[in-house]
């Protein structure tokens, strides 16, 4: 993404006070679980479920639409497999995956990155908002079939059906009857198990779920977005995966936290629990660099207006009245 030169400078000095940056670079101490050539894992040193973990580029990036196309193809492509690891190591049937974007949206670390979370019945954590109002998402439901229909005319390998809400030949977008909060969206793989996803359909749905998220935000004049992945059983999801897209703002009042468990755990024997599990990942060959995949660049030139006469923007500014 091209920065303007006092953006640069302010990530520069970011950096510069980036923990996990350190951490990075060997200057500090952590319980690391997984690396390869694009991202890094480590164990969260107060974790809310033992084998709490969290996964980031390698490179500071500070939200999600500012991660490069092949970074973002990269991740997301592994995260079923990371799960299933995560899964298969802790012994448990579900997981959550945790993204926020900004301060609104509980982000606590300047750089990138996606809490994973074992899951199960009775773990004492709760990922689900509280009661929210239906939104009138019309507006929005069209902004994302314009963008994906433009996205899938540059890059083919999937299409648009006509719909209400969203629906591409992979992945169904829909507002849950029992939102958690304004602008609440809910998308899914039909009949799937996350974990079961291969690389290029977890891409496609957080190729959808970061122009769907980026959308939301700017329709809804949002001050940041939460994206919470529930797969399998646990307090927060039955069966299959749900992938969630929550608008934040700052003082809504939604619960989506968790407190550090009271007595921490061994974490030197999960890490080399986990490590186990994650070396096999950690040396699979890297997936090939796919161009198609790009989301925040693209995106973010539409909502700079600068395709006036395009369908795209038109569908925008209707979302925004
Ligand atoms: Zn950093």
């Amino acid at each position: 993404m091209a920065l303007s030169p006092e953006v640069q400078a302010q990530l520069e000095e970011q950096k510069k006070h980036c923990v996990f940056c350190k951490i990075i670079a060997g200057e500090m101490k952590s319980f690391p679980i997984y690396k390869d050539a694009v991202m890094t894992g480590m164990l969260d040193i107060n974790p809310a479920v033992k084998g709490h973990a969290l996964f980031m580029p390698l490179e500071h990036y500070p939200i999600l639409s500012f991660l490069p196309p092949e970074t973002f193809a990269h991740l997301f492509g592994k995260l079923p497999t990371l799960v299933k690891s995560l899964k298969t190591a802790m012994v448990v049937p579900g997981a959550t995956a945790f993204i926020a974007n900004g301060g609104a949206a509980g982000q606590q670390s300047p750089h990138f990155l996606m809490h994973l979370f074992p899951r199960e019945r009775w773990d004492g954590l709760s990922l689900s908002g509280g009661k929210g109002q239906k939104t009138d998402l019309s507006g929005f439901w069209k902004s994302l079939n314009a963008v994906m229909t433009e996205h899938f005319s540059r890059n083919p390998g999937g299409s648009v059906k006509t719909s209400e809400t969203y629906e591409d030949d992979l992945v169904q977008g829909s507002a849950p009857d029992n939102p958690w909060g304004k602008g609440h969206v809910v998308l899914s793989i039909p009949g799937k198990e996350f974990d079961q996803l291969d690389e290029n359909a977890s891409r496609r749905l957080f190729t959808v779920a970061s122009y769907a998220s980026s959308i939301l935000f700017e329709s809804l004049q949002a001050h940041g977005t939460n994206l919470i992945l529930h797969t399998g059983e646990s307090e927060d999801n039955d069966s299959g995966f749900r992938l969630h897209l929550l608008p934040r703002w700052q003082d809504d009042g939604l619960l989506l936290s968790w407190k550090p468990l009271a007595q921490k755990p061994d974490l030197e024997a999960i890490k080399s629990k986990l490590r186990d599990e994650f070396f096999v990942v950690e040396h699979t060959p890297p997936p090939i660099k796919r161009k198609e995949e790009d989301t925040g660049d693209k995106l973010k030139k539409i909502l700079e207006k600068q395709s006036p006469d395009s369908e795209i923007e038109r569908a925008i500014s209707e979302a925004r009245k």
